[in-house]
């Protein structure tokens, strides 16, 4: 899952990037209004913290200006303290959800969680995928109640998937998700992701629909026979 911080003050713009990446995501980061925008506009993220006091376009103004242009993925706001009225303004220009500073970071872990399982139609921490279960709060993974040892990618990759089970995910779709903006991106790699994911896993749930992408789904089957066309 891929996250957007919009955060000017570079030692809470650090912090909240560190404890994103620490539990599983990847993610891009703004210092100021105008490029926290054009990101959001232009690249997909999972989810976007967005600071309201923020240089060269505030953080209400980027919100509209997102949700104006159809841009719908979920937004956590902070607000200041005792700033009841930026809460009220941040969530009518589209907000999900807010915290206020300051705050401890475990708040906002627990709040991308939510707002990532929202937007997934998913009710609980723990995602169930047959014999496969994934801890988003730790996470972690296991099969038949064994744990499973992935790499930060592989978990990024399996964890974009279950937030996604029972739909076909393009690699390019992939590709943007698990990546930022920085890396040099080639979705020929995802495939050999895949493959180590499955190994890793010992059960059958990604399933290789020929030309479009992965599934992930209970009782896939053999991969690449149920090609799709
Ligand atoms: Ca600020």
């Amino acid at each position: 899952m891929r996250i957007l911080v919009v955060e000017d003050d570079p030692d809470l713009q650090r912090l909240l990037a560190g404890a994103l990446r620490d539990n599983g995501y990847v993610v891009d980061t703004a210092g100021d209004g105008v490029e926290g925008h054009f990101l959001g506009e232009t690249e997909p993220y999972d989810a976007v913290i967005l600071d309201l006091g923020l240089p060269e376009m505030d953080g209400i103004k980027v919100l509209e200006k997102w949700r104006k242009a159809g841009r719908v993925m979920p937004v956590l706001i902070l607000t200041a303290r005792d700033r009841w009225s930026d809460k009220v303004a941040g969530l009518d220009a589209g907000a999900d959800d807010y915290v206020a500073k300051p705050f401890f970071t475990e708040e906002i872990l627990a709040r991308v969680r939510t707002l990532l399982r929202r937007g997934a139609g998913i009710s609980t921490s723990d995602i169930e995928v047959g014999p496969m279960r994934i801890d988003t709060r730790a996470a972690r993974v296991t099969v038949q109640g064994n744990p499973v040892k992935l790499t930060s990618l592989e978990y990024r990759l399996l964890s974009y998937l279950a937030h996604h089970k029972g739909r076909v995910v393009s690699r390019t779709e992939l590709v943007e998700h698990l990546y930022d903006q920085d890396f040099d991106r080639d979705s020929n790699t995802i495939e050999v992701f895949v493959g180590r994911l499955r190994k890793k896993l010992g059960v059958n749930l990604i399933q290789t629909m020929r030309g479009l992408g992965y599934k992930l789904e209970e009782g896939a089957g053999d991969a690449d026979v149920n090609a799709a066309h």
